[in-house]
């Protein structure tokens, strides 16, 4: 079955049609590694990982390789704390009186951390910026032996009209700035704004740095997704991904950097995910409304029930993150698990070929192929509930699509968690509420109505936790 993604390169739905048969090559970017993922940032995270388990579940061999960013990434607009190009790593070790990889390392098992929570699968590598700067200063003495770079003031900047095809990711035209001035590094020496840093020589004080011919310096952040996708899956890569916000500047250098060097196409599908929003704004922390998994889980909803309010909509439209809607997915979770348990309980083995099951398995992959259009998965489930295919015919499809939705739906059900009334339910969650807002009295107060109710309740280091004694 031919499987359909959303191309922002061609701005349409394209067959995907890979290098090698049976093969697939992608590329995610990953995380600056200088404050706490959220759960916009998880959200772009999870495309990836739907991307990949589609292409698995159509049996392709996929190699994925995310990078960590733990140098070179300058502040653009998006924080109070980094200042206009001052890299982010080192402004936030210099904040919290750190080394810089102190930093890099507090955030990166952070990172890794969140994404085990969302069951997000690993990637088989995880470049780190600062380990393959020998890999990128190659990179950039082609770029500048091909005419491509050029020095200056102690720099050296991707020359962006010798490259023809640059614009044509993003639309940005040379000459057009602006739309795009606010998003491009501003800096007095280049010769045209839209050039781009990929290296600059260092002041004797800066704590990082490498050698380099053009002296003891740091590379710039987009050369780096361009060095590390291609040492790792070569100068042709199958899939890009990457959120919304990085199609500009950063992936349409990233395609002159590298079909400069190879003057070979670059990533053949590019995909974007949309932002998440909150109180319908860019989660960011200079907006003030960030949010991270554990005030999630302070309220009562898992990391994977906004897994599930992920799969609810469709990657390319914006989503905006309310309270009720991550409550209503926790419930629904809840749910999906009570099912499951159900129908596992059920001994009736089903008899082959079952035509309803066959049809529900193939409609489940259609969407999937088809653009990972998972919102129209989950009311499918829904409806497969209600239909009167054998219990364990359902459970044997929920199952296998979980492989896809990653809900970890076998887990629960083989260990089925108490149910909650929703009465002990919300005293949980106000509960929690008051103790995010260190309100003790009232936290003990509905620590003791739990009680009463069979609800023992215990402060575990990030969230609360509870056990039914009846
Ligand atoms: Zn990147």
């Amino acid at each position: 079955m031919d499987i359909v993604f959303y191309n922002t390169l061609t701005r349409s739905k394209e067959k995907f049609e890979p290098l090698a048969p049976g093969q697939a090559k992608m590329y995610a970017c990953g995380p600056t590694v200088y404050r706490h993922v959220h759960i916009g940032n998880l959200r772009t995270w999870l495309l990836s990982d739907l991307v990949r388990r589609v292409l698995e579940y159509n049996d392709y061999r996929v190699t994925e390789v995310m990078n960590i960013t733990d140098m070179g990434h300058m502040a653009e607009d998006d924080s109070l704390t980094v200042a206009p190009g001052e890299d982010k790593v080192l402004a936030a070790a210099a904040a919290e009186q750190k080394t810089p990889k102190e930093i890099a390392d507090y955030y990166t098992a952070d990172f890794f951390d969140a994404l085990t929570a969302m069951n997000i699968r690993p990637a088989h590598h995880y470049p780190k910026a600062t380990d393959h700067i020998p890999q990128m200063l190659a990179l950039i003495e082609t770029l500048e032996s091909k005419g491509l770079a050029y020095e200056k003031s102690g720099a050296v900047f991707f020359d962006v009209s010798k490259f023809p095809g640059y614009g044509k990711l993003s639309g940005h035209a040379l000459g057009d700035l602006k739309a795009g001035i606010h998003r491009v590094e501003i800096d007095e020496t280049k010769d045209d704004p839209n050039d781009f840093l990929l290296w600059r020589t260092a002041h004797e004080h800066r704590l990082v740095k490498w050698d380099s011919k053009w002296g003891p310096g740091f590379p710039g952040w987009h050369i780096e997704c361009s060095a590390m996708s291609m040492h790792y899956l070569g100068p042709q890569l199958d899939l890009h991904i990457g959120g919304e916000d990085l199609v500009f500047p950063h992936h349409e250098g990233e395609i002159a950097q590298s079909e400069g060097a190879t003057g070979q196409p670059f990533a053949r599908y590019w995909m974007h995910g949309a932002h998440l929003l909150a109180e319908g704004r860019k989660m960011s922390r200079s907006v003030g409304n960030v949010i991270r998994l554990t005030h999630l889980q302070e309220r009562g909803i898992e990391p994977l029930a906004f897994r599930l309010h992920c799969l609810g909509l469709y990657y390319r439209g914006h989503m905006n993150i309310t309270w009720d809607a991550l409550k209503a997915a926790q419930a629904s979770l809840e749910r999906l698990r009570r099912y499951l348990a159900e129908w596992n309980a059920d001994q009736v083995t089903v008899e082959m070929p079952n035509r309803h099951l066959l049809d529900y398995r193939a409609r489940f992959h259609q969407l999937i192929n088809d653009d990972l259009s998972f919102p129209q998965v989950i009311p499918m489930i829904w409806e497969m509930a209600k239909n009167d295919l054998p219990p364990a015919a359902k459970a044997l499809l929920l199952l296998e699509w979980d492989s896809v939705l990653g809900l970890r739906l076998a887990e629960a059900a083989a260990a089925p968690a108490p149910e909650l009334t929703p009465e002990q339910r919300s005293l949980l969650d106000r509960r929690a509420a008051a103790r995010a807002a260190k309100d003790w009295a009232e936290s003990d107060r509905l620590r003791d109505d739990l009680a009463a109710l069979g609800i023992i309740v215990q402060d575990g280091r990030e969230k609360q936790e509870w056990t039914k004694t009846k």
